[in-house]
């Protein structure tokens, strides 16, 4: 029997132990921090077995010489489509689909609970894990907030409750824990149901860095309530008040930004998409629209509770990608450990940032750029900052992922 307890609900938790590596995703502040050990991304990942614990099968690796399909770029799934909710729900992200397949699953009883991130009271920007256990309430967790904060330390009060349904919205780092404890949760802790909705992830920072780049991007950065970085390489930014601003990437005012703003844990991340949720909820392949990777049956179900209140259309294509992945490649290696600046002069910056959502990489060849960035990125890094790591922490796929670009493992590897 749950025991009543506020609809949303978050509870207090010791402090995180102080770890190198670490998301703070929740699992070190448990009563067996030690299974950080083999639940942790950054230490050991293991995610064919995963792959093929969770999806049935892992993810295909192109055989020598070839290419390699979309599995490669964005692990096992089934269709990937372009989509939108024809009725956008306000204060989401993009239209709300996150919220509202979890909204669903509440109002059908697929679930008991869901646990998500909703704005902190005393910091919008900052997310707090919380418990949620009824439709409406789901409401208070749309949007997007910068930093982390311990998702998967609320899994087990929730058991322990009487939810023995669960469904959770996290991002790659919080995922890869929660679907390596999955099997304990289920055999000592009888966890029945597990709907897991992710969303890809990139270039997260902790909330107090996140501040310091909205006071550089905005006169007024207490009133920005919105920020995206667009597939067109652009970033929107909504204040109070209703305006809307756009900054070309390339305008940014990066160069006073620390060298350290991104920690290395998400300048090393290997899962850019998600790849153990059962439906992942982004944008990057989709050209304006939500972007969502079905990955196996529960997710199509996920995809169905939506019936039709969600519009899709496969998504596009266009461009190609080597040359700008090439060239950000080059950025990673000369800024040696810091942020990865194009080297241009100022008045070339318009130019190429007004050619670039008309040229370069666009829809699914957008998604690939990134992912293959984000991989080369990871490896540039722990070579340098970590070479021991290299080992244990890059996955097969990532290596697959850098070799066009002559990019071995490591130094005493061939490429
Ligand atoms: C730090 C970060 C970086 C991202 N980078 C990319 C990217 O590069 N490419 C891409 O395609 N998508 C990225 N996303 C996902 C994207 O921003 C949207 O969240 C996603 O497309 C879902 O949109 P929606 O309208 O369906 O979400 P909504 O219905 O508005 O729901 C958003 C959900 O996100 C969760 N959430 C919000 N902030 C956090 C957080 N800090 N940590 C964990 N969960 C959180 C909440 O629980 C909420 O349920 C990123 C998300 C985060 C948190
Ligand atoms: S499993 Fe989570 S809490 Fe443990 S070290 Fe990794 S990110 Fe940190
Ligand atoms: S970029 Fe990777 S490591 Fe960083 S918060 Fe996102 S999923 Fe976690």
């Amino acid at each position: 029997m749950s025991q009543v307890l506020p609809p949303v609900w978050t509870p207090e938790l010791p402090d995180a132990p102080e770890r190198h590596f670490c998301t703070d995703c929740g699992l070190s502040r448990t009563a067996k921090p030690k299974r950080c050990g083999q639940a942790c991304q950054f230490i050991q990942p293991d995610y064919p077995a995963l792959e093929a614990r969770v999806h049935g099968r892992a993810r295909r690796l192109p055989a020598p010489g070839e290419p390699g399909d979309d599995e490669l770029f964005f692990g096992p799934h089934r269709q990937m489509l372009q989509a939108s909710l024809k009725e956008p729900l306000a204060g989401a992200q993009w239209t709300g689909i996150t919220t509202r397949i979890a909204q669903k699953l509440l109002e059908t009883g697929e679930v008991d609970a869901v646990i998500a991130m909703a704005p902190h009271p005393d910091d919008p920007w900052r997310p707090l894990p919380v418990l949620v256990t009824r439709p409406e309430d789901m409401a208070r967790c749309r949007g997007m907030r910068m930093g982390y904060a311990p998702l998967i330390a609320l899994v087990e009060p929730a058991l322990a409750m009487g939810h023995k349904r669960l469904a959770v919205i996290g991002i790659p780092c919080q995922i890869y824990a929660l679907r390596a404890i999955q099997p304990e949760l289920e055999r000592e802790q009888g966890l029945e149901k597990l709907v897991v909705i992710g969303t890809p992830c990139s270039d997260n920072t902790t909330t107090e860095r996140f501040h310091q780049f909205l006071a550089l991007v905005s006169p007024r950065p207490q009133d920005v309530t919105y920020l995206e970085f667009r597939a067109d390489y652009h970033v929107e930014i909504r204040m109070k008040g209703g305006a809307v601003r756009t900054i070309p990437f390339l305008q940014l005012p990066l160069s006073t930004l620390p060298p350290d703003f991104f920690p290395m844990t998400c300048r090393t991340c290997v899962d850019y998409t998600n790849v153990l949720s059962d439906i992942t909820v982004g944008y990057m392949g989709g050209q304006g629209e939500q972007w969502l990777l079905v990955r196996n049956a529960q997710g199509q179900a996920l995809l169905e509770l939506l019936g039709d209140e969600v519009k899709t259309r496969a998504p596009g294509s266009a461009g190609a990608r080597a040359g700008a992945v090439r060239g950000f490649l080059k950025n990673v290696e000369r800024a040696a450990g810091g942020l990865p600046l194009r080297k241009m002069p100022n008045w070339l910056r318009p130019i190429v940032g007004w050619l670039m959502p008309r040229v370069g990489p666009r829809g699914l060849e957008f998604a690939r750029a990134r992912v293959e960035m984000k991989a080369v990125e990871t490896v540039v890094h722990l070579r340098r900052e970590a070479p021991a790591r290299v080992k244990t922490m890059v996955p097969e796929h990532v290596v697959h992922l850098v070799r066009p670009y002559g990019l071995p493992r490591s130094s005493s590897e061939p490429s």
